[in-house]
């Protein structure tokens, strides 16, 4: 027997799972792949594997928001985070993994707990009773994605991510690509760099204009994309200068053979522990993959590129949150179900796990009989769970990261560097009080950087 079922083995189930086990409850984490199924975009059949980039984003908890939620998570004993922790590669400033090793320790320790059973089946109908999490994320197999939109009386939301490739490192052309980071932040070299002069530009951004793309299905056309995740070439469509002025954007790189920024930059981050992989950062696309490799080639230094993977395209969905969910992710319609991670509408890995922490210190506090109330909106918790649970105008409601505009504004005037130290100072001031007011056991501040 168990107290709680979740279903779904990623990013926010098995926080989920995890936050359960160590509150004392006895958990059922059904997840389909390893069962015989899969998703269009997972390769594994390990828990929490990271489908796209390898990054948790920024790690600066004193003036990024995404960088206070990683904060607010360690405090909780997040073991998504203690799993990234533990397979850093170098980022900068970011918190980026060796995606392998990551999504093995997460499915090593869910796995060993005592409290946790791990059961590799498909779900395909919101049970009627008993304390649920439904974390199937934006991949939701078919038939349980009818279910929840019958019992929603909504039908799913549809939009599309898409995929950036990833280049073997011995295949890149040293003589002409560089080691640096923007501004020679963090490590000061962590990316490669690839740089272009206007001619060679002009020519890549003609070539990804008539390059050939993956046709869209009659249903599919109306699909609008998440911005944060557009494909290169819709970028590229927009205007000669978008790319430009976007990922490829040559400031705080100097090309040592000139000593001066390019006039464009492809950079690739690292994606592995051993460094052997590196992806193109943000190169998502929807071309064909013969029209990939022929296009990327264009790029100096990556004449001979070898491609680990091909960029590619994929359907996510999530359900109107502000209107379905209560306070506590539960569905209205049917309060034994909670929802979590990107099926809330939350967007990324990061954002995923944090409401699948969330939604487990619910069903937590819930089997136990005890009360518990979230984080205020002044914390990234708060800001996050906010927004997901009413805050957002639910007619049209769009995937979204944590930012400081989740949050109770700053009022008055002051520079933009000197707010984002006042909300992070707010939120950590907010979360102490919280945790006192609640009696949740928080860990220390680990000392700045
Ligand atoms: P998932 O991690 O997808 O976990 C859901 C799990 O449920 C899966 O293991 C799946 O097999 C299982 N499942 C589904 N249906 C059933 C069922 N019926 N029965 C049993 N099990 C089921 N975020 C980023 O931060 N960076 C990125 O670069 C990024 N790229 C993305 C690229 C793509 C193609 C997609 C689709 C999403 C991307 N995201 C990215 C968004 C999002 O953060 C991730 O999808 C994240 O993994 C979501 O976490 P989750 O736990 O909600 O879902």
């Amino acid at each position: 027997g168990h107290d709680v079922h979740i279903i779904g083995g990623g990013l926010a189930g098995s926080e989920a799972a995890w936050q359960l086990a160590e509150a004392g409850l006895r958990v059922r984490l059904s997840e389909m792949r390893g069962g015989g199924d899969t998703t269009p975009a997972h390769e594994s059949d390990r828990l929490a594997e990271m489908v796209c980039s390898n990054s948790f984003r920024s790690d600066d908890a004193s003036s990024n928001a995404v960088g206070l939620l990683h904060q607010e998570m360690r405090r909780l004993g997040s073991l998504i985070m203690q799993c990234a922790d533990a397979h850093r590669v170098p980022a900068g400033s970011a918190l980026a993994v060796d995606r392998e090793n990551f999504a093995q320790e997460v499915t090593d320790r869910v796995q060993k707990h005592p409290l946790i059973e791990v059961v590799r089946e498909r779900i395909d109908r919101l049970p009627e009773d008993g304390l649920t999490i439904v974390a199937t994320g934006p991949l939701t197999g078919s038939a349980l994605a009818e279910s929840i939109a019958e019992k929603t009386g909504s039908d799913a939301l549809a939009f599309f991510d898409a995929i950036a490739p990833i280049v073997h490192r011995e295949s890149i052309d040293f003589d002409i690509c560089w080691f640096q980071s923007r501004w020679d932040k963090g490590d000061g070299k962590d990316y490669i760099n690839c740089p272009m002069d206007k001619a060679q530009y002009e020519a890549f951004v003609d070539a990804l204009n008539k390059g050939e793309k993956t046709e869209f299905k009659e249903w599919e056309k109306d699909t609008p994309y998440f911005e944060g995740c557009m494909p290169i070439e819709v970028m590229a469509e927009r205007g000669v200068d978008t790319l430009r002025h976007g990922p490829m954007k040559p400031v705080g790189l100097d090309d040592p053979r000139t000593g001066r920024w390019p006039y464009a930059v492809v950079q690739l981050r690292q994606d592995n522990a051993l460094g052997t992989l590196w992806n193109m950062v943000g190169f998502q696309t929807k071309l064909k993959y013969g029209a990939q490799k022929e296009i990327f080639r264009m790029i100096p230094g990556l004449e001979k590129a070898e491609f680990a993977r091909l960029g590619g395209i994929h359907r996510n969905s999530f359900i109107r949150s502000p209107e379905l969910l209560d306070g506590e992710l539960r569905l209205k319609a049917q309060p034994n179900i909670r929802f979590a991670g990107q099926i809330t509408g939350c967007e990324g890995y990061l954002e995923s796990a944090a409401v699948g922490l969330m939604a487990a210190r619910f069903a937590a506090a819930e089997a136990k009989g005890e009360s518990f109330t979230s984080p205020p909106p002044e914390t990234a918790f708060g800001a996050l769970l906010g927004h997901i649970t009413g805050g957002a105008e639910a007619s049209t409601y769009q995937p979204m990261n944590i930012n400081f505009g989740l949050m109770p504004p700053i009022p008055g005037k002051m520079k933009k560097a000197n707010r984002r130290l006042k909300y992070t100072e707010r939120a950590r001031q907010a979360f102490d009080e919280w945790a006192k007011r609640e009696a949740v056991e928080i860990e220390a501040l680990e000392p700045a950087g």
